[in-house]
């Protein structure tokens, strides 16, 4: 078995920024985490999951393992996205997807118990679950405006964040309800 699979988890990690006292993988998990929920760029329109090549190489960038079959991790994604979403949801579900679980392991490291992945999806995933656990996935979110629509993570206090970024986001948005509003009719 693969002892090294949690030291994987994102191998460049950004040191802790220490803002909220859990674990020390906390900042490293929510980077993989938003890493994997915007490899769709809205922006850019482009999607690292609909090309093989692409996607293989961002799992050995950011897991350290081999990639899984793009369809798997595309629907894991998809359906993640939606959870976090702004609003409400926009497609109904009623055909659970073939892949809206994947196994994860935990193994005990000097005793202690520690869920790690198997594959590149399944590192993602432990990641995802960590910060699930600790009571942290509402604090996952999506832009909501339409050229954006990036996953980030609100760290405000109350959790009242909507924009990835006022400054861009946001103003754009104030600046397009505006000219909404004043648009000769
Ligand atoms: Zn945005």
């Amino acid at each position: 078995m693969n002892s090294k699979a949690v030291a994987a988890v994102a191998p460049n990690g950004l040191s802790a920024a220490a803002s909220e006292p859990v674990g020390p993988d906390t900042e490293q998990d929510i980077d993989l985490l938003l890493a994997f929920l915007n490899t769709t760029d809205a922006e850019a329109s482009t999607d690292v999951l609909r090309d093989a090549e692409q996607w293989q190489q961002w799992c050995l960038e950011h897991t350290g393992q081999a990639s899984v079959d793009t369809t798997a991790a595309r629907e894991i994604r998809d359906l993640m996205r939606t959870s976090v979403g702004y609003g409400p949801l926009t497609a109904p579900r009623s055909t659970p997807p073939s892949t809206a679980q994947w196994p994860v392991h935990v193994r005990l490291e000097d005793g202690v118990p520690i869920t790690s992945g198997t594959d590149a999806l399944g590192v993602v995933l432990a990641a995802a679950s960590r910060i699930a656990i600790t009571g942290r996935w509402h604090r996952i979110k999506i832009c909501p405006a339409t050229n954006c629509l990036r996953a980030f993570y609100d760290r405000s206090r109350n959790r009242s964040r909507t924009w990835c970024s006022m400054r861009v986001c946001g103003n754009r948005e104030k600046a397009r309800s505006w000219r909404e509003r004043h648009a000769p009719n």
